[in-house]
């Protein structure tokens, strides 16, 4: 079996799916400005987070990750982007939405 460095970058890769995704619910749910967006929050917290985590480049998916480190509102917060996104996902941006969600629904 053919070995691929999974584990490389990883973080990175994260990070550019996570923008995409709340980019992406944003576009659709938020207009320029709009009251009650705090999606530019969520995705400074989620690069920090990343930035932060403690399983460094060899990370498990977050939604697999044993430890929880969003607080409970970015955690909802976050859920909601990814429970509209995620199938949206595999049309815009097919290679990124099959590797997250191979990562997410591996168990
Ligand atoms: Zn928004």
């Amino acid at each position: 079996m053919k070995v691929t460095p999974r584990h490389v970058g990883r973080i990175s890769r994260e990070k550019r799916t996570v923008s995409a995704m709340i980019r992406l619910y944003c576009r659709h749910h938020h207009s320029a400005g709009a009251e009650g967006c705090s999606c530019n929050a969520l995705e400074r917290y989620a690069h920090a987070r990343l930035d932060r985590c403690p399983h460094g480049e060899g990370k498990p998916s977050c939604r697999r990750c044993t430890i929880h480190c969003y607080s409970p509102s970015m955690r909802r917060l976050m859920q909601e982007v990814m429970r509209w996104s995620g199938p949206r996902m595999v049309w815009r941006h097919p290679l990124m939405a099959l590797r997250h969600l191979w990562d997410d629904t591996r168990r």
